[in-house]
C-alpha cells in the first residue's frame, strides 16, 4: 500500500532523515519534499558531492540544509564549524541561516550568518563561543580567515549556494581561496540556477564524482497542457496577501483554488481572505478525510468560493465550477505548476492560472515557460483606480440586471413622492450611491508598489572576470530608457571594488546581481546602472547601509550624458 500522502513524516522519512528533523518539518507545515529535495537529500545524506541546477523557490535550501543537520553530532562539538555555506548576498545569508536554525531547532544547532556591513565584533564573539554552521558571503568569510577568527579545519561540508550569482559578483577567487582552507576530504555541494562553463569548471576542480541533478526536464505529454489563460504578477513578499485580495476583486472567480506551500501559509491566507469578505476555506493534509470532504461539498454547493490548499491536499481534485487556479507563490518545480493548472480548463472548459512571484523567482517562471512551451504574461497589479472602476462596474451590472428582470412597481411610491421635490436623475444617482455603498463601497487602500523586475538584457551583458576585477564599460547602455545611473560618493581611494558595489546593492535592495548594469569607478566617486523602476528603492536601501565602512552619498546622477 502507498504511504499516506498526508503525513509529512512519510514523505521526508522516506529520505532517511532523523526524527528531530522530521518533527521540525511537520511543525513548519511542510507536507512533502519538493522534487529537488526528493532527489538531492538521499545522495547528500550518503555523503556524496552534488551539483544541483535549481533556482530560488525550488526548496533548494532545505535540500542542502537537512543533510547538513542530519550529519551534525550532538556531542563533542568543541572544534570549528562542521559546515560552511557560501552565498552571494547578505539577504540570502540571513535567509539560509534562519532556515538552518528552524530545521535544526531540536538539535540545538548553532548557526551564524557572516556578511559585510554588519559589525564584525558580534560575529567574533559568536565565533569564539563556537558555531556549527557558518553561512556567509565570500568576502567576509575570507576576512575572518585572514584574521584567523574562523578556522575551517573541521569543516565536513561546504555548500556553494547560487554559485552563478557569486561568480557574477566577482567572487571566484575568494571562493577558491576559501576552499583551499577546508579539508580535502570534505563533501562539496554546489547549487546554481544556471550552468555556464565557469560553474562546470569549479565543479570539475573541486567536486569529486558529484551526483548531478537538473530540475524541470520532464516535458508534459502532448495534450496534457490545458488551454488556460496564464498570467503572473510581480509582487514583494510583504504585499503578497494584499495583492491576492486585489486580484480576486478584479477577477471575480466563480470558484478558485489558491495554492500555498505549507499548512501555515494556508491558514494565514484563508484568514486574510475571510477578512476581506471572501468565503474561503482551508484544505490541507493536517485535516481528516471527513473534514476535507465537507469542505469540498461546500465548494461544489457554492457556499464556499475559494479553496486555499497545499499541493498534497488538492491532488486529484476535480471541481466543475473551478474558473481560477492561483499560485500564492511560484511552485517549487515546473512540473507542479502543470499539475496545479490542470485543475482548471478541463474538458474544454475555460480557465485562468495566475501566479504571484517575487522578482527573484523570475527564473522559475522562465523554466515553467520552457517546460510548457506556453507563455505566461506578466501583468500589472490592479491599481486603486482599477478597483474603483471595477466596483462601479459591478454596481452597474447589478442595476442592469434588476432593470431587466425585477418587478420594480412597488417602489414607485418612493420615486413619486420624491419626484415632486427632486430631479428624477438625481434620485437615481442617490439610489446608485446607496447600492454601491451597500455592496462594499469605494476602496480605502493604497496602491501596492511594483518591485523592480529583473531584466534579461542586463543579465546577458554581464562580464565578470575571475578575481573580481569586473569593471564594465560605462554608459554602454546609458541611453536605454529602462536604466537609471546612480552616483555613489565613494571611489577607488576608499579601496572600492566593483564587487563591493554589487554586493552592497544586491544585498541591501534585494535586486539580483544580474540586474546591475555598467559600473564605473573613479578615484572619488562611482556610477552604477540599475533598472529605472528600482532606482529609488536602491537609493533608499543604500541610505540604511555602509560600503567599505562608509555611508556614501547615493543619488541619481544629475548630468546624464
Ligand atoms: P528555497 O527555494 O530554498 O528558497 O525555498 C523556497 C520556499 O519554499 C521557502 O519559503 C521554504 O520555506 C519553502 N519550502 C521548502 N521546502 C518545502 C516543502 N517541502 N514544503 C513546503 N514548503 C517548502
Amino acid at each position: 500500500m502507498e504511504d499516506d500522502p498526508f503525513e509529512a513524516e512519510a514523505g521526508f522519512a522516506g529520505l532517511g532523515l532523523r526524527a528531530e528533523l522530521l518533527r521540525a518539518l511537520t511543525a513548519l507545515g511542510y507536507e512533502e519534499p519538493t522534487p529537488i529535495q526528493q532527489e538531492a537529500i538521499p545522495p547528500l545524506v550518503a555523503g556524496n558531492d552534488l551539483v544541483g541546477q535549481a533556482a530560488t523557490g525550488t526548496g533548494k535550501t532545505a535540500a542542502f540544509a537537512l543533510p547538513l543537520l542530519q550529519a551534525l553530532t550532538t556531542e563533542g562539538r568543541d572544534g570549528g564549524p562542521a559546515a560552511l555555506v557560501l552565498v552571494p548576498t547578505r539577504e540570502l545569508a540571513e535567509q539560509v541561516s534562519q532556515a538552518v536554525h528552524r530545521y535544526g531547532r531540536e538539535l540545538g544547532v548553532r548557526v551564524l550568518p557572516v556578511y559585510g556591513g554588519q559589525p564584525i565584533g558580534r560575529q567574533l564573539q559568536a565565533l569564539q563561543r563556537g558555531v556549527d554552521v557558518v553561512v556567509g558571503t565570500p568576502g567576509r568569510v575570507l576576512d575572518h580567515i585572514e584574521r584567523e577568527t574562523l578556522r575551517l579545519g573541521d569543516v565536513r561540508t561546504v555548500v556553494l549556494d547560487e554559485a552563478d550569482e557569486m561568480l557574477d559578483m566577482g567572487f571566484a577567487e575568494d571562493i577558491e581561496a576559501i576552499l583551499a582552507e577546508t579539508p580535502q576530504s570534505r563533501q562539496t555541494v554546489l547549487f546554481s540556477a544556471t550552468m555556464p562553463p565557469r560553474i562546470d569548471g569549479i565543479a570539475r576542480r573541486h567536486l569529486r564524482e558529484p551526483v548531478r541533478i537538473t530540475m524541470g526536464r520532464e516535458a508534459p505529454a502532448a495534450g496534457e497542457m490545458p488551454l488556460v489563460r496564464q498570467s503572473a504578477y510581480m509582487v514583494a513578499k510583504a504585499h503578497r496577501s494584499a495583492a491576492l485580495g486585489r486580484i480576486l476583486d478584479v477577477e471575480m472567480p466563480t470558484a478558485a483554488i489558491v495554492f500555498c506551500r505549507t499548512r501555515e501559509e494556508v491558514d494565514q491566507v484563508t484568514e486574510a481572505l475571510n477578512g476581506r469578505g471572501y468565503r474561503a476555506e482551508a484544505l490541507h493534509g493536517g485535516m481528516s478525510q471527513d473534514q476535507r470532504d465537507r469542505v469540498m461539498g461546500r465548494l461544489r454547493g457554492g457556499s464556499t468560493e475559494l479553496l486555499v490548499a497545499t499541493d498534497v491536499a488538492a491532488r486529484g481534485l476535480d471541481v466543475e465550477q473551478l474558473t481560477h487556479v492561483i499560485n500564492f507563490n511560484v511552485p517549487a518545480a515546473p512540473e507542479a505548476y502543470v499539475h496545479r493548472i490542470g485543475r482548471v480548463g478541463r474538458a474544454g472548459r475555460e480557465g485562468s492560472a495566475i501566479t504571484l512571484a517575487e522578482p527573484r523567482e523570475q527564473r522559475m517562471l522562465k523554466a515553467i515557460e520552457r517546460l510548457t512551451g506556453q507563455r505566461i504574461t506578466l501583468e500589472k497589479l490592479p491599481t486603486v483606480t482599477d478597483l474603483r472602476a471595477r466596483r462601479l462596474e459591478k454596481t452597474r451590472t447589478a442595476l442592469q440586471a434588476s432593470l431587466e428582470t425585477d418587478d420594480l412597481e412597488r417602489f414607485r411610491v418612493v420615486l413619486d413622492s420624491l419626484a415632486d421635490e427632486f430631479d428624477v436623475e438625481n434620485i437615481a444617482l442617490a439610489a446608485v450611491k446607496l447600492l454601491h455603498e451597500a455592496a462594499g463601497g469605494d476602496v480605502d487602500e493604497d496602491d501596492i508598489p511594483t518591485p523592480a523586475a529583473p531584466s534579461a538584457r542586463n543579465a546577458q551583458s554581464r562580464d565578470a572576470r575571475p578575481g573580481g576585477g569586473r569593471e564594465r564599460r560605462p554608459g554602454a547602455r546609458g541611453s536605454d530608457a529602462g536604466v537609471a545611473r546612480l552616483f555613489f560618493g565613494i571611489g577607488r581611494r576608499a579601496g572600492l571594488r566593483p564587487q563591493d558595489l554589487v554586493g552592497a546593492i544586491a544585498g541591501e535592495s534585494g535586486l539580483s546581481a544580474r540586474d546591475i548594469g555598467a559600473i564605473q569607478i573613479t578615484d572619488r566617486f562611482s556610477l552604477v546602472e540599475v533598472p529605472e523602476p528600482a532606482a529609488d528603492m536602491v537609493i533608499a536601501a543604500m541610505q540604511r547601509s555602509t560600503i567599505r565602512g562608509r555611508r556614501p552619498t547615493v543619488r541619481r546622477e544629475r548630468f546624464m550624458r
